[in-house]
């Protein structure tokens, strides 16, 4: 039987980008020792306070069908959030509760666009983008960043590309780069919406992790809130990627289609899942900054380390919980380099090239494992790569 195209098509064929995670898995699977700096995952679990308040949830019968927009305390407490994080008058009906981030993205580009639909996204991007892009039947258009921009977006390029389209894609804190967009850029990307008639999508499930400078919600900016789906999630800031709860942050009417989208496709989120949430968010920033806490030490540590060389060049890592290095120094790509490390020194990161083609040359190391091992791991990185250059500036 013939699948659909848009289901054959989702991730637009050839590799993937991943094959040297799925290289370094199947070595973990054969017993060999891998230092894995790939996934987004913290090396922490779901902090036990929450669980017991998702285990006193579900005792006390919340296991039955729960609102599909979202429990409204939960509502309440993210809008709440959000108005105090940005100032931005927000109540609970701006406020869809969807199953993590990752549908709230794939939900707000259903909102924003029509089958045929042109939707921007910016290079180096989180991989699922292009897939999700293509999954609501949009054609996905991919404007570069440049590593000598730390990969902030020029307005200039999303202007040139933003002909006919009909929305943009941005996160920041940025998943691969670690950059941080600055007011600057974010009211450049603000003024192309504008002029261009575009929905921003804003994917701000790093924000809780912000090592320099400050998170600024695009939705913030004069103009903004009636143009624009922020993207949040519990993933990152509780470290509770297994629980699937997220959430999308837009206008009231849009809330309501999306309402009316969860109920024809995910019907909601667990009930449980959704009062742990709650509870969790009712810990206050304290809770969130400890989760945050173990990167933020990480990302010193990173600093010292690569401080002391000058091979491995660092896109200064402003947030998020990885570091971006420029390996070009080496002569190979990310890929090879990300293969070699691996072949020699059994430590998986991820290639820039497996985020698209702006990072080419560079890789993504994830801060998740503890410091010591991280530190020991990043220092053998820096050794291998000076040798590489090393042998490559003799061979010349
Ligand atoms: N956006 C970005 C940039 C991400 O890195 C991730 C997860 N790694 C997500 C969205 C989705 O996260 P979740 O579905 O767990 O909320």
């Amino acid at each position: 039987m013939q699948l659909s195209q848009r289901i054959t098509h989702l991730t637009g064929g050839g590799s993937d980008g991943w094959d040297v995670f799925y290289k370094a898995r199947r070595m973990v699977a054969e017993g060999v020792p891998v230092v894995e700096l790939t996934i987004g995952e913290h090396d922490i679990r779901t902090d036990p306070v929450i669980l017991e308040a998702m285990d006193r949830a579900a005792l006390s019968g919340h296991t039955g069908y729960a609102m599909v927009p979202g429990i409204k305390s939960l509502r309440e407490n993210v809008a709440a959030r959000i108005e105090a994080r940005t100032g931005v008058p927000t109540t609970f009906e701006n406020i869809l509760i969807t199953p993590g981030g990752q549908s709230a993205l794939f939900a707000a580009h259903m909102a924003a666009c029509d089958q045929g639909d042109t939707a921007l996204y910016l290079d180096p991007y989180y991989a699922t983008y292009p897939g999700v892009l293509r999954g609501v039947g949009a054609i996905p258009r991919a404007i570069q960043t440049r590593a000598e921009d730390a990969f902030q977006p020029r307005a200039e390029d999303i202007a040139e590309n933003a002909q006919g389209a009909k929305s943009l894609l941005i996160n920041t804190p940025n998943n691969p780069t670690g950059t941080v967009y600055s007011r600057e850029t974010l009211e450049g990307v603000a003024r192309v919406c504008e002029e261009h008639d575009l929905w921003l999508i804003s994917d701000e499930v790093y924000d809780t992790q912000i090592w320099e400078g400050e998170h600024i919600s695009p939705r913030a900016l004069p103009g903004m809130a009636e143009r624009t789906l922020v993207v949040g999630s519990m993933s990152k800031s509780h470290a509770m990627t297994g629980s699937r709860v997220g959430w999308i942050c837009g206008p009231k009417d849009a809330i309501e289609h999306l309402i009316n989208l969860a109920t024809h496709t995910t019907y909601g989120v667990a009930g449980f899942i959704q009062d742990a949430a709650d509870f969790a968010l009712n810990q206050g920033s304290a809770l969130e900054e400890k989760i945050a806490e173990p990167f933020r030490r990480r990302r010193l540590l990173a600093m010292d380390i690569l401080d002391a060389q000058n091979v491995v060049k660092p896109i200064p890592a402003q947030g998020a919980m990885y570091i971006m290095l420029d390996m070009r120094a080496t002569g190979l790509s990310g890929e090879d380099f990300a293969n070699q490390l691996l072949d020699t020194h059994k430590i998986a990161v991820m290639p820039g090239e497996s985020f698209g083609q702006a990072a080419a040359g560079h890789i993504r190391v994830a801060m998740t494992i503890d410091d010591d091992r991280f530190a020991q791991a990043l220092r053998t990185l820096c050794e291998f790569a000076a040798d590489l250059a090393n042998n490559r500036a003799s061979a010349a």
